[in-house]
């Protein structure tokens, strides 16, 4: 089956429970295109029974998942991985119409789910645990990593492809099996496409499920992952004010989570920086899916000897962004995702622009295409650079500093903690820099947005907990202690 047909015609999509396309026969919901709102396709508008049946049959699944030889299970992720690229222009189609993802976007996913699928392929024969000495004569202890049970996934619209392999496939490649909540707003993308790609690989029935849902009946939904005693794990990216919510129920149920939320990522442009490079390094971490990753750069503190250099060369690259329709493999800035985002941008553009603060590009919108916009001299109560709220959109503030301390200490001074990136010439200053923040990621002289399957993703303070990549590990495993004694017991009583 191929669940959307590229030529443009709509389908009707279903859930993907215990290997099968189920059509529950109820409600729909329409996917739009952010672009033009041309109906894209009808999701199934899943309810906790659907929920349900996808968490039994994950549970029904994971024995045999858990127990699978490393090298049966790794046959499945390099043929997964083999899929992906084979369908590379129909999946660069998706995103287009189904996200507003640029090719540029579109290819960068592709890659890193490839990549992510072939190392996660490797794991399963790496060692899973230590022999520790004990003090008891004729005792032996060992510690191993098992899989956790039924791990459950909200995936996000935004990096939807990449994004969702990352919610489902680690704590798959650990034995775990998975049920996942596509986002409303492209659930193909997020969750749909995946089922049919490992469908085709070979993947055991069950071990991989999605249910989608309308707008609105995601409540329910996440009801029964902390409700279900299978659900071990709750995966969640998305937004820190639906984290909390999701946070304060997994509490009561006693749940793990792993939330991947938002950032405000800064860059810091010290005097010695190669400006070009710099330039170009902000363009990218700014810029990319037009501003709606959780790592792109939001400010800019830029050394005063380099601050008018650097906004004009800027300003001139992110002017020479094509914008438009994202089916054109040359436009860089697609549509936002909906009205609320486009809303969102624009009053902060002009809540800065009343208050006093620089347009030098940027600002106006057509459609949902919002031009790549930067600010300077923007005052210190603009809600777009006070750091405590990402405007998710193409707005980068740039900010001259005099004393490269004060820039620390400034772009530091935010809720959140995801991705920083620092510009110098000078690697052991760089360095030195990049040990002193408070953040899961620091790049230096390398963009905010700089992403591999490998490295381990994941921010600190409001940005969330866990990390991506093999490090995940420590989220979706839990360690079991054996011991085993060769003597009497010595007891005191
Ligand atoms: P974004 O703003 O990036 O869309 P959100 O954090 O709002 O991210 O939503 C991410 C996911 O959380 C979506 O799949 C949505 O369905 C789900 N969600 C939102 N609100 C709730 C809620 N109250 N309970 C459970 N899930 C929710």
């Amino acid at each position: 089956m191929t669940i959307i047909d590229m030529t443009g015609t709509s389908t009707v999509t279903s859930h993907f429970i215990n290997g099968a396309w189920t059509d529950s026969g109820g409600p729909t919901f329409p996917v739009r295109n952010p672009l033009d709102d041309e109906l894209v396709a009808d999701a199934a508008a899943g309810s906790a029974a659907d929920a349900e049946a996808a968490v039994t049959a994950a549970a029904a699944a994971f024995p045999s998942w858990a127990a699978m030889a490393p090298g049966t299970r790794q046959a499945l992720f390099l043929r997964a991985a083999d899929i992906v690229e084979r369908r590379q222009e129909e999946l660069v189609q998706l995103m287009a119409v189904e996200g507003g993802a640029s090719r540029a976007f579109s290819t960068f996913q592709i890659r890193l789910s490839a990549a992510m699928l072939r190392q996660a392929a490797s794991w399963g024969y790496l060692p899973v645990g230590d022999v520790i000495r004990s003090d008891t004569p004729g005792r032996t202890a060992t510690v191993t990593r098992k899989p956790l049970g039924v791990v459950a996934g909200f995936t996000p619209w935004n990096g939807a492809f990449y994004l969702a392999w990352r919610t489902f496939l680690l704590p798959m490649a650990f034995g775990n099996t998975t049920v996942i909540k596509p986002s409303e707003l492209a659930p193909i993308s997020s969750g749909l496409i995946h089922a049919e790609i490992l469908q085709e690989a070979g993947f055991p029935a069950g071990t991989f499920n999605v249910v989608t849902n309308a707008p609105g009946d995601a409540a329910a939904i996440a009801e029964v992952f902390f409700t279900s005693p299978a659900v071990r794990c709750i995966n969640f990216t998305g937004s820190d004010k639906t984290a909390r919510i999701l946070g304060e129920r997994a509490g009561r149920a006693l749940k793990r989570m792993v939330l991947e939320l938002g950032g405000f990522n800064p860059a810091i442009i010290l005097e010695d920086a190669d400006v070009e490079e710099s330039i170009k390094a902000v363009t990218f971490g700014a810029f990319l899916h037009q501003g709606q990753v959780c790592m792109n750069t939001r400010k800019v503190y830029v050394a005063r000897s380099l601050h008018d250099e650097f906004v004009s060369g800027l300003a001139e690259r992110v002017r020479a962004l094509k914008t438009g329709d994202p089916t054109d493999p040359a436009v860089i800035i697609g549509p936002l995702i909906n009205d609320h985002a486009v809303e969102q941008i624009d009053a902060r553009v002009t809540d800065a622009v009343d208050r006093g603060a620089t347009l030098v590009t940027g600002g106006k919108v057509e459609g949902r295409v919002y031009q790549p916009t930067i600010l300077t001299h923007v005052p210190a109560d603009a809600i777009c650079t006070t750091g405590a709220d990402e405007t998710f959109g193409p707005l980068l503030v740039v900010e001259a500093f005099d004393d490269a301390e004060t820039a620390l200490r400034d772009a530091q001074d935010t809720p959140y903690g995801l991705s920083a990136s620092i510009m110098t010439r000078d690697r052991v200053r760089g360095l030195a820099m990049a040990e002193r923040f408070d953040s899961g990621i620091v790049h230096v002289n390398a963009p905010t947005m700089a992403s591999e399957a490998a490295l381990p993703v994941g921010g600190v303070k409001d940005s969330g907990w866990g990390r991506s990549g093999y490090y995940s590990i420590e989220d979706f495993t839990e360690l079991r202690l054996t011991t085993m004694s060769s003597e009497p017991g010595r007891y005191p009583f």
